[in-house]
């Protein structure tokens, strides 16, 4: 199974992959952590998109869609493939209904995480992540421990995102409204979208997500 988490960035996308990489064996493809991992690495591409990343506008439809076929090319796709981040434009969206088509495989289902903008900023402005195995902290709901140390793999590298700023964010919200909120009408029209109120809490909306992939 294959499938899409559409949302706007703080609408929960990640956390949500994570939990059905552990609970399906699927594997998670996401841009933002693909193009963080080249910047971390100091790759040319990685250079290339920093200031792009965070100033909160999009990277190059080229740069994404080469990784995302770089992926699929090297991955063996074990329980299906998650997109998380990608696509993000018409673009995008395209050119992965072509990649997909080609590797013989589906699209089976394509989530929207339904958010109000206010929560968005509240959960973003709050927000850090373990910089060695993704697990997210939140200053309301999930703090970062006394020790400083990451819970589920002792890392001490909890770090805030560049981009997790109020400035940024406005950028990344128009840019989801004004560029990636078209993709829902256009899955829509396919018959593939599922949409599920991501302001519920963590269990709750991974149990509407699982629901929704029947
Ligand atoms: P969020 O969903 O919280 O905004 P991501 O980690 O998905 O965060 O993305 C961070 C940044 O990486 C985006 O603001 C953008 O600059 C870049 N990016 C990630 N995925 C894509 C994509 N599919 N197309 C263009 N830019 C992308
Ligand atoms: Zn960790």
């Amino acid at each position: 199974m294959n499938i899409i988490l559409l949302g706007p960035p703080g609408a929960g996308k990640g956390t949500q992959a994570r939990k059905l990489v552990d609970e399906r064996n699927m594997v998670q493809l996401s841009t933002g952590d693909m193009l963080r991992a080249a910047r971390t690495s100091g790759t040319a591409m990685g250079k290339m998109v920093a200031a792009v990343m965070d100033r909160g506008d999009l990277v190059t439809d080229e740069i994404v869609i080469g990784l995302i076929r770089e992926q699929l090319e090297s991955d063996e796709g074990k329980g299906g493939y998650i997109f998380d981040g990608f696509p993000r434009t018409l673009a995008q969206a395209d050119a992965l209904g072509n990649l997909l088509i080609e590797m013989g495989e589906n699209l089976d289902c394509v989530i929207e995480m339904q958010v109000d903008d206010d929560a968005l900023v509240d959960r973003i402005t709050a927000r850090a992540t373990c910089a060695d195995c993704g697990e997210v902290y939140n200053d309301n709901t999930k703090p970062i421990p006394a020790d400083g140390k990451c819970t589920n793999c002792g890392s001490s590298k909890i770090q805030r995102r560049a981009d997790d700023n109020e400035e940024s964010l406005r950028t990344r919200l128009m840019a989801y409204y004004k560029q990636t909120s078209p993709l829902i009408g256009y899955y829509y029209a396919k018959g593939d979208l599922k949409s599920v109120d991501g302001l519920a809490s963590m269990d709750d909306v991974a149990a509407s997500i699982a629901k929704a992939l029947g």
